[in-house]
């Protein structure tokens, strides 16, 4: 049988659509301070993987939530070997600089804006309904398909290490949470915090109070601040024509690109991370107005869907 995977695809664009949205508008920032018995990593993450998981109750799969941390929707023969599918529904915080609610997805010119569009709900529910395809179509398979979704993949990975402690990790597969075609090889991380000892200067120079930058390690940083003390107040055009110049002289402008890496995808024994983001995309992840396209949306769906069928049947 040859099938249209795009048109499948296109034929679910609505629904799709419908699900996105309402996870996305679930601010599933991790909440630590908010913890709960219920609810470890604060309410968000856990009500973002108790509407996802619902999807997959609704369309008549298996559904296992581990301890609202971490939780699989399942397909296919039970004591099959099974496909792992490595996705989370937590987001990095949304920071400053948004022109719309970063928890009110909008659509403009072609555009999924939302905190979350392209990492991870965006490729989350991509693969979700390319799973959802081969189920409708009922495809025959040999292996079954467990999606399984983290809740703090952008911290310390605490839903999917619980995960591992109670379910079993499937051998192969692959995280739906980088670029398209595929990253085979992912380089590790290392964070670390800079600090310095402001230098005590006359009581008539200028002086740096504070400067502070960013509101996580892994995003990227929206803006910077000096608080700066400054006795003569004459001095203030001269520092902001200083200031411009520096910017001007240092090309300040430009875009930062940062490719691949820490996703799921290692966890696997032989995985890797395989899209969403498209060749010649702008990579806004973890960025002010992040967005997806909606016509990446549906094909990345498609990808996933016949590349999910190609790894089972
Ligand atoms: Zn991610």
């Amino acid at each position: 049988m040859e099938i249209n995977w795009l048109q499948e695809a296109q034929k679910r664009k609505e629904m799709l659509l419908e699900d996105l949205s309402e996870l996305l508008r679930i601010n599933s920032v991790r909440d630590i301070e908010h913890q709960t018995d219920e609810y470890p990593l604060g309410a968000g993450p856990a009500l973002a993987l108790k509407k996802v998981l619902s999807f997959g109750e609704r369309d008549g799969f298996r559904v296992k939530n581990i301890d609202n941390l971490a939780g699989h929707i399942e397909y296919g023969e039970e004591t099959a070997e099974a496909l792992g599918i490595l996705g989370h529904v937590d987001v990095v915080p949304p920071g400053e600089g948004w022109a719309t609610d970063p928890f009110e997805p909008i659509i403009k010119e072609g555009k999924l804006f939302a905190r979350g569009s392209s990492d991870d709900k965006g490729p989350c529910i991509a693969a979700y309904y390319g799973m959802k395809i081969i189920k409708e179509l009922q495809l025959s398979t040999s292996k079954k398909i467990r999606f399984i979704f983290g809740t703090d993949e952008e911290s310390e990975w605490i839903g999917i290490h619980r995960y591992m402690e109670k379910e079993e990790m499937p051998a192969f597969g692959f995280s739906p949470d980088a670029n398209f075609p595929i990253i085979n090889g992912e380089k590790g991380i290392l964070s670390f915090e800079l600090s310095f000892t402001l230098k005590e200067e006359k009581a008539d120079k200028m002086q740096l109070k504070r400067f502070s930058s960013g509101l996580r390690a892994n995003m990227v940083p929206s803006e910077a601040i000096a608080v700066l003390e400054i006795p003569d107040l004459e001095k203030l055009s001269s520092l902001e024509t200083g200031y411009t110049k520096y910017l001007d002289d240092k090309k300040l402008k430009g875009t930062f690109e940062y490719k691949g890496g820490g996703t799921y995808g290692r966890i696997l024994e032989k995985g890797c991370a395989y899209g969403s983001l498209f060749p010649g995309r702008e990579n806004v992840m973890h960025q002010p107005n992040e967005y997806m396209y909606v016509e990446d949306i549906l094909k990345a769906t498609a990808i996933y869907a016949e590349a999910i069928y190609r790894l089972v049947k």
